[in-house]
């Protein structure tokens, strides 16, 4: 064995500290974007031949590249979607780096994989899935809605190889224009066509219009994608409804809910997600909604046994790894090598337990209903539509899009909180994303008071 150097120690120690005052900050800047010349001017080449030590690479972090980046757990920080991981979350980070756990297999990371599995089989459970559900935490809802539609195909075209059919001369994948823009992306990667239909008036997408897409495509369609949840407005499509068409078809469901299935722990909103038990494959971002620190996506596949026979990479130096009782997570997604990215949130699970989840989440789904409230209240301002998780979205009557632009620069500048303009059928409106337990009332209705 050799001692750990003195030198290793201080820079394990000083990030360490740093990392300590950052994740226990009572008030974290929101910070400021800074362009790239300026960037270049502040941050020259810090990557020399001979190395600049590790103080002044973080005296160079902390001071000048960590205040460009935008604090996305700011409790003002309202754009996209948020991020607010518990602090057990982001500790526990640390320590999934600490270990190097290979999260790929069952021969290199057994007891990751359990806790992460356990995460797993509760939020399958949560949403009324049976017991042989399972998958893996992946980078990102992106690559969680690629790797499910890549499963779905791959049934698909099994399928139709044992009953002796041909394979259509194009896949195509049935979903509602307010489906995220991950779903064309995946539709790009795997060449196959996007059905796109529109949903009813209520924002969401029904059965009926499903039925009709199926009707009109034929079995060149290999799976449905409905939206627990849109990004947009945080509209949860008529999942049962839905479901029962695929059903009927044979059609596999995936439901993406990223952002918004995260709503169905709270029992009070349960009803608007019936139907989810019906689903073959779904996603939620637990970098969204459940309190972990980026990036991890929670995949979850009705028969985890569609998604190894679409997914396990052959290689000859793999061969050791295929003998397991359960599959290993490398091989229910695009990926190989993989992070445990799901400890950060078992941990946080394990630590608080999920009744105060339950209870963090329901959070934004009030305060949203409430400055729904406040909004009608106010003149100068109108609802786009009445939110129904945590996302609103508003108008100030008589501003266009420079107007918006403008304000949305004052208000980062004055580091209260940082909203960007949006558009809703070519109109500039605003967007409140409230995803973080730090974010309240009077924050938000200061963040009014500057629309007056
Ligand atoms: C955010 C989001 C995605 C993409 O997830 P990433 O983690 O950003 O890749 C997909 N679908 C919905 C509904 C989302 O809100």
């Amino acid at each position: 064995m050799h001692a750990i150097s003195p030198e290793s120690h201080a820079i394990v120690d000083d990030v360490l500290e740093y990392t300590r005052r950052r994740a226990l900050w009572e008030d974290i800047p929101l910070d400021t974007p800074v362009p790239p010349e300026e960037l270049a001017r502040l941050a020259p080449m810090s990557i020399t031949p001979g190395g600049i030590g590790a103080q002044n690479a973080l005296a160079l972090f902390s001071e000048v590249l960590a205040p460009t980046c935008l604090s996305t757990d700011h409790p003002g920080y309202l754009s996209f979607i948020p991020s607010a991981p518990t602090k057990a979350a982001t500790a526990f980070d640390l320590v999934v780096s600490a270990s190097s756990i290979y999260g790929g297999s069952w021969l290199e990371g057994a007891g990751a994989v359990h806790a992460e599995n356990e995460v797993l089989a509760w939020l399958a459970s949560e949403l009324g899935l049976p017991g042989g559900a399972g998958g893996v935490f992946v980078q990102g809802g992106t690559i969680g809605n690629l790797s499910a539609l890549v499963a779905a195909r791959d049934a698909a075209r099994r399928s139709r190889t044992e009953r002796g059919l041909p394979q259509p001369t194009r896949w195509k994948v049935v979903s509602s224009v307010e489906s995220h823009s991950s779903i064309a992306s995946a539709a790009n990667v795997m060449d196959i066509d996007v059905v796109d239909i529109r949903p009813g008036d209520d924002g969401r997408l029904h059965g009926d219009a499903v039925a009709e897409a199926l009707a009109a495509h034929g079995d060149a369609v290999f799976a449905v994608v409905a939206t627990a949840g849109t990004t947009n407005f945080g509209i949860i499509d008529d999942l049962a409804g839905i479901a029962d068409v695929t059903r009927r078809h044979g059609t596999w469901l995936h439901v993406d809910g990223a952002y918004g299935l995260a709503g169905a722990l709270v029992p009070a909103m349960r009803e608007a997600y019936a139907g989810i038990e019906h689903a073959d494959s779904l996603i939620v971002d637990p970098h969204k909604w459940l309190f972990a620190p980026f990036d991890a996506c929670a995949l979850i596949y009705r028969d985890p046994q569609v998604a190894l026979r679409a997914h396990t990479q052959q290689a000859d130096y793999l061969d050791t790894l295929a003998d397991t009782p359960l599959p290993n997570p490398s091989d229910l997604a695009v990926q190989l090598t993989r992070r445990a990215r799901g400890l950060p949130l078992w941990f946080s699970l394990a630590t608080y337990g999920t009744d105060e989840y339950r209870t963090a989440i329901a959070h934004g789904i009030t305060l949203a209903a409430r400055i729904a409230d406040e909004i009608e209240r106010r003149p100068a301002l109108s609802l786009v539509r009445r939110p129904q998780l945590s996302v609103v979205v508003l108008r100030r009557e008589g501003w266009e899009a420079a107007d918006y632009d403008a304000w949305s620069a004052r208000l980062l500048a004055s580091q209260l909180a940082f909203v960007v303009p949006s558009s809703h059928q070519g109109e500039p409106v605003l967007r409140l994303a409230i995803i973080n337990p730090l974010t309240t009332f009077e924050l938000l209705c200061e963040v009014l008071d500057t629309l007056a």
